[in-house]
């Protein structure tokens, strides 16, 4: 279905990915329609921006594609035709400065997600792009055509190429809710269950504990788990715990719980004291003082801080009042908790399972249908938080976009992202 003398391509999610394949896309003379289910485009992606918008890492290379594991063969070349650095130049193109932090992730310097969208989507207006809102994929018909429902009701349409980019299922109120795995699944790809990736977890807290510190903090503190220790923030939550230093062990300790029903993680409240160090300072300690005065006072542990340790001490069962201070120097260095569930993928920051790569040409086109390809975190990949997820949605896009323009027989080196 042509327009004009250009193909025309469908390109079904208006997230980073699509949104990017669109681009390109438009840019190598194809004629696009973007479809999506939401009324408006981006919303996870200005959800992002709404914690800073971590828009990718400025470290090594090498290092930086190891951090998607498994599937790091995989984007590789996505990835070095869209680097990190390609990805700044993108944003400046859009008028968005970017910067790199001290922990080496790179941001915009509004820290914002909303200006670099809109710049975007006057672009994306300017090269004829049409944005299609309120279109629901529900899958292929039996000719193979894609089938919508949409305010008009439904509609099929035979572009001459496809490119789904339709997100994982985490943040589902935001359009991305994991339902094509269901039509993808239908026609014989090989989809690994969507799980929660960077996620929290769930903790049996005391009504106490999470009556009185549900929302609160845990600052500077240092996770450890099956030999890997991460520095960062924790937030308690009411079932348990979330936020950036569990997130980045959260895919060993998902692994545990799946297949032992429990993990227990270990939190050092004073991770820049060593246990002898601590010991020595509860040792000499002012015996009038209460045992939470003095943590809190000398120690500088916050109350969210000293409670936890009392929950700790409670389910070993033991009470911290009577331990040795070599003991609660040992708990204060590394309090075990004892994670019981992984939290709902509906609170996940990504998701883990996807489009196996195995059905993916080098081009990001399904083996199985010819001219549709994917793209984005519906493929089967994760990686921490420190802009690694948009990265990989951004470059899948784009090599998704200059895919189906080689597969047309369209000039794909006229395509940016490079502008
Ligand atoms: C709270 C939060 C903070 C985050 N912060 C960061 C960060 O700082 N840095 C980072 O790298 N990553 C971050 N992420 C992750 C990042 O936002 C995602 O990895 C990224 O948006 C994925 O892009 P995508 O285009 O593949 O999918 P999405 O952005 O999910 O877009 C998919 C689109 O497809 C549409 N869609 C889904 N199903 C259908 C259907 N059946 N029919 C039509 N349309 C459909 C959806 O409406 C959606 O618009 C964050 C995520 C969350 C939840």
């Amino acid at each position: 279905m042509a327009i004009g003398a250009r193909p025309h391509i469908a390109v079904i999610g208006a997230g980073p990915a699509g949104l990017m394949a669109a681009e390109v896309l438009a840019q190598g003379g194809a004629a696009v329609s973007v479809y999506d289910r939401m009324p408006a485009p981006g919303r996870k992606f200005l959800l992002a921006g709404r914690g800073g918008l971590n828009l990718t890492h400025s470290e090594d290379f090498d290092a930086l594609i190891l951090r998607y594991g498994a599937a790091a063969p995989r984007l590789r070349r996505a990835i070095e035709a869209f680097s990190p650095n390609a990805l700044r130049a993108w944003c400046e193109g859009l008028g968005q400065t970017t910067f790199v932090g001290t922990s080496g992730r790179v941001f915009p310097h509004c820290f914002k997600a909303s200006p670099l969208l809109r710049a975007w989507l006057n672009r994306l207006g300017s090269m004829d792009v049409a944005l299609h809102p309120r279109h629901h994929w529900s899958g292929w018909d039996d000719n193979g055509s894609l089938v919508f429902i949409g305010p008009e009701g439904r509609i099929r349409l035979t572009p001459d190429a496809v490119v789904l980019a339709l997100g994982g299922a985490s943040w589902p109120r935001l359009g991305s809710d994991g339902g094509w795995t269901g039509p993808v699944a239908k026609v014989g790809i090989a989809v690994a269950p969507l799980r929660p990736g960077n996620c929290g977890f769930i903790v049996g807290w005391s009504e106490f504990f999470k009556s009185r510190f549900e929302g609160q903090p845990l600052k500077g503190i240092e996770l450890s788990f099956g030999g890997q220790t991460v520095r960062g923030d924790a937030i308690i939550t009411r079932t348990g715990i979330e936020g950036g230093a569990v997130y980045a062990l959260s895919a060993p300790l998902r692994e545990v719980i799946e297949a032992d029903g429990e993990a227990r993680l270990h939190i050092a409240l004073r991770p820049d004291l060593s246990e002898s160090d601590l010991a020595r300072r509860i040792e000499a300690r002012d015996r009038k003082q209460s045992l939470s005065t003095f943590l809190r006072k000398a120690m500088k542990l916050a109350p969210a801080a000293i409670a936890l340790l009392q929950e700790a001490a409670h389910a070993s069962p033991e009470l911290l009042s009577s331990m040795t201070s070599a003991r609660l120097a040992q708990f204060i260095k590394a309090a075990p908790i004892r994670l019981v569930g992984v939290a709902p993928i509906e609170r996940a920051i990504s998701t883990a399972g996807g489009i196996h790569f195995d059905e993916l040409d080098a081009n990001f086109m399904l083996a199985r249908r010819p001219g549709v390809f994917a793209a984005g975190e519906m493929l089967d990949f994760d990686a921490p938080t420190g802009g690694y997820l948009l990265q990989a949605s951004f470059a899948t896009g784009a090599a998704a976009g200059r895919g189906a323009l080689e597969w047309l027989g369209l000039r794909a080196e006229d395509a940016p992202p490079a502008r």
